[in-house]
């Protein structure tokens, strides 16, 4: 049977032995640097590109990361067409507003552009396409190498986000044998983390008190960044 998606062999080997907190969001944080470099660089140019920036563009956050990151001339280009578009996008809004003629269905009219306009995003698809590639890689992997299987319950797990992922990914690259193991294994890796993650932060809350000031952090120095981001992960694709 051919795999549905392009397996990510060596990105997840790095990652699962690299000890991090969860290396999908490293992986994905890259992609979004990696993507926000694409469209600023040469493709910005490019006639294609070009055509699904002013249809797509880019959601919010990805568009402010893009302006805010140093690439005045490439951003200029880009934006000339988008807004090109997106004015001739609301000229029949601005026409209404002038009438002033019902203008409870003229602001949900301008409601509707916008949001049709910040919908889609290019960036966002991209992250997507390579989160679905990682996710699916790791359960593949797990059910295949015994050697990949001990680095799996040896490493730091997962945010929360990205074990739905992987979870839903297994569904896909398993056997329903082998998923109702993977999902034990997954449960048991979890649970640890965040039993982990919860007792480091009563540390923490145990060395803030003053009578404890001159014991050692025993690593729970940032415990409060571990725990925030086990549950809303960093790098995750938004659209
Ligand atoms: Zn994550
Ligand atoms: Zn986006």
């Amino acid at each position: 049977m051919a795999n549905k998606y392009q397996l990510e062999t060596i990105p997840v080997w790095d990652g699962i032995k690299s000890q991090s907190e969860c290396f999908i969001c490293d992986l994905m944080q890259q992609a979004e640097k990696d993507s926000l470099e694409f469209f600023l660089g040469s493709s910005v140019m490019n006639p294609e590109t070009r055509v699904r920036v002013n249809a797509t563009g880019f959601c919010p956050e990805h568009t402010a990361k893009l302006v805010e990151s140093g690439h005045p001339n490439s951003m200029a280009v880009m934006w000339e067409t988008h807004l090109e578009r997106t004015r001739d996008e609301l000229q029949k809004v601005f026409k209404d507003l002038e009438n002033g003629k019902n203008l409870k269905k003229t602001v949900a009219n301008l409601d509707e552009v916008l949001g049709q306009r910040e919908k889609g995003c290019l960036i966002c698809q991209r992250m997507r396409d390579r989160l679905d590639r990682y996710c699916f890689t790791i359960p593949y992997i797990w059910g295949q190498d015994p050697e990949f299987r001990k680095a799996f319950s040896e490493s730091k797990g997962f945010c929360l986000h990205h074990m739905t992922h992987i979870l839903r990914m297994s569904l896909d690259a398993l056997d329903a044998k082998q998923q109702k193991l993977f999902s034990q294994a997954m449960a048991d890796l979890q649970q640890r983390r965040l039993d982990l993650n919860a007792k480091d932060l009563v540390y923490m809350i145990e060395h803030y008190k003053s009578e404890n000031r001159d014991k050692p952090w025993n690593g729970c120095e940032d415990a409060q960044i571990r725990a925030v981001y086990r549950e809303i992960g960093k790098g995750r694709c938004i659209r």
